[in-house]
């Protein structure tokens, strides 16, 4: 394994609705000429895109590893009338290890739309620790609960809500999740993670939260954030990215945001090569002969769209 592997574990395709501006097809093409072994994807709180990313991965010889980036509710998933410094939901990226994994997102999925609906499909803590099985969790982005409190100085607090994924998810399948787009609430909060790691023993994950396949794709991407808000580029009260960085990076380009953090950067590649033993024959399956055995490739003539 050299130290310029990397695996993305953090990408939004196109069905991420009007915030996701990449083509699963360009996404693979992308990953498969970098020699990625793997690529996941982490879709905002559906997996409408799952079989398409699957079939996808399998077609450019890329390990697709299927995950959602959940919306946790503050409290419970049926409570509707957050306090006040209390927001709606955080984000958690969440990783199916195997079948059941893979067979408890969707279920989480869809009890986050039946359920725990409130702007977003919600899940809460008691929904994932009744569903964590096979699952990989990391802490998340800028908007997840732990990296929220980092940056509010709540550094016990913080500690706290790890130590409850790490017991929700289990040991060993809880990461803290390193991200840098460049933006200053992530560098500030970076120490904090890092020092969250050792005092807990929690192992770290570097991810880059891919929103587009190129560097290029940011303006784009912006217009599409113009149209989900229905509003235009020039308007300064919007939601913005305020980087250019959300593309697929090339292992170099992580190594070097990285460099003193090689655990974190090939942790991906412990994660890939354990969803390589499960995910890849399971969730479609396979005939006796290895082939494999899917109805909507078969009826697509085994193309991926
Ligand atoms: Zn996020
Ligand atoms: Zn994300």
């Amino acid at each position: 394994m050299t130290g310029k592997s990397f695996v993305h574990l953090h990408t939004h395709t196109e069905y991420s609705l009007l915030d996701g501006a990449s083509r699963i097809d360009a996404l693979f093409r992308r990953a498969a000429g970098y020699g990625m072994p793997a690529l996941a994807v982490t879709d905002h709180g559906a997996m409408f895109g799952a079989l398409n990313f699957y079939e996808a991965g399998l077609a450019a010889g890329v390990n697709p590893i299927l995950g959602v980036e959940a919306y946790v509710a503050p409290s419970s998933r049926f409570e509707r009338a957050p306090g006040e410094s209390e927001e709606k939901y955080r984000h958690l990226t969440i990783l199916a290890r195997n079948e059941t994994g893979y067979r408890n997102l969707l279920r989480l999925v869809s009890d986050a739309h039946l359920e725990g609906f409130y702007h977003r499909p919600r899940i809460d803590k008691e929904l994932l620790a009744e569903r964590a099985a096979g699952l990989i969790g990391l802490s998340g982005c800028l908007a997840s609960e732990v990296c929220q409190l980092l940056l509010g100085g709540q550094r016990a607090k913080a500690a706290e809500v790890a130590a409850t994924y790490r017991d929700i998810f289990g040991e060993g399948s809880f990461y803290l999740e390193l991200q840098d787009h460049g933006l200053a609430d992530q560098r500030r909060i970076l120490p904090e993670l890092i020092a969250l790691a050792r005092r807990s023993g929690l192992p770290l994950v570097a991810t880059n939260d891919l929103h587009y396949t190129e560097r290029e794709d940011a303006k784009p991407h912006d217009v599409l954030l113009c149209i989900q808000q229905q509003k235009v580029q020039t308007d300064t009260n919007r939601l913005r990215f305020d980087s250019d960085q959300f593309y697929l990076k090339t292992a170099a380009e992580m190594h070097a945001l990285f460099p003193d953090q090689r655990d974190a950067l090939l942790a991906r590649l412990d994660l890939a090569r354990d969803a390589d033993d499960h995910v890849t024959s399971r969730i479609a399956g396979k005939s006796a002969s290895g082939a494999p055995r899917n109805p909507a490739a078969s009826r697509r003539g085994g193309r991926a769209p």
